[in-house]
């Protein structure tokens, strides 16, 4: 293989994203994909020109850009500031449409004590990061490898006793409890079902387990779906590119 070809492949190229995104409909997770992993999710870092990348690339899709993610919307729109996309949070259980309207769960009792309980608990092993998104929580131990065995007994033990609707979701240097029932792949196929994004052609782009659920949901429709980066597991996705950088190159580039 020669040096120009290898490149094309790599950090230069593109990967396994499309020339153009012309017919397509656009399913982007966000930490990992469209920014960089950092130290802790308030640390992240949005590259100036991403908002309006996307903004200008959902205009030339008739609006059939949505954002998939782990965050809650309001830390979204915090995040992208002035863009208004459609949203799927915490994974799948959370939807704003594109009319804007927002429909979630509802915390039960037993949740917010629960919450309540791991928020004390974090607060003694430093280093470990709390993240409170409304109907789901979270403990980082990025900063804290060591903590992690106690934070997995611990949250183990929080799912045991929080009761049903609610489930454990493991992503990368964190242990989650978020609502049970719809995930990453249900958030396509309902964005799917109706304008501006029936009819199109679906490509699912994230980085981590819970978006292997929108990967399938994209094959199953005739789409295509990239993992960006190795996360070293497994995956249903039928691309994969190299880095986040290159997915935002790409996105200015289909945008302009
Ligand atoms: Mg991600």
């Amino acid at each position: 293989m020669d040096m120009e070809l290898l490149k094309d492949q790599g950090e230069a190229g593109r990967g396994d994203l499309p020339a153009s995104a012309a017919g397509l409909a656009l399913f982007l997770d966000i930490d990992g994909t469209l920014v960089d992993i950092a130290p802790t999710p308030d640390a992240v870092a949005v590259e100036p020109g991403l908002a309006e990348s996307l903004g200008r690339l959902a205009s030339r899709l008739d609006g059939a850009v949505a954002l998939v993610t782990g965050r809650p919307i309001e830390a979204v729109d915090a995040l992208f500031d002035g863009l208004r996309l459609p949203v799927s949070g915490l994974h799948g259980a959370e939807w704003r449409d594109t009319r804007g309207d927002v429909s979630r769960p509802e915390p039960t009792d037993a949740f917010l004590r629960s919450r309540e309980r791991l928020r004390r608990a974090v607060a003694g092993w430093e280093g470990v990061v709390f993240e409170d998104k409304g109907v789901a929580f979270a403990a980082h131990w990025r900063l804290a490898p060591l903590h992690e065995k106690e934070i997995r007994e611990l949250m183990r033990d929080i799912a045991a006793k929080v009761g049903e609707g609610w489930t454990l979701q493991a992503g990368k240097c964190v242990l989650e409890l978020r609502p049970k029932g719809r995930d990453k792949g249900d958030a396509l196929t309902g964005f799917m079902a109706a304008k501006p994004f029936a009819g199109r052609r679906p490509l699912a782009i994230g980085d981590d387990v819970t978006d292997e659920a929108m990967f399938a949901a994209a094959n199953a429709m005739g789409g295509l779906s990239v993992r960006v980066g190795d996360n070293g597991r497994p995956t249903v996705a039928s691309g994969s590119v190299a880095s986040p950088a290159v997915l935002r190159r790409w996105i200015t580039g289909v945008a302009a």
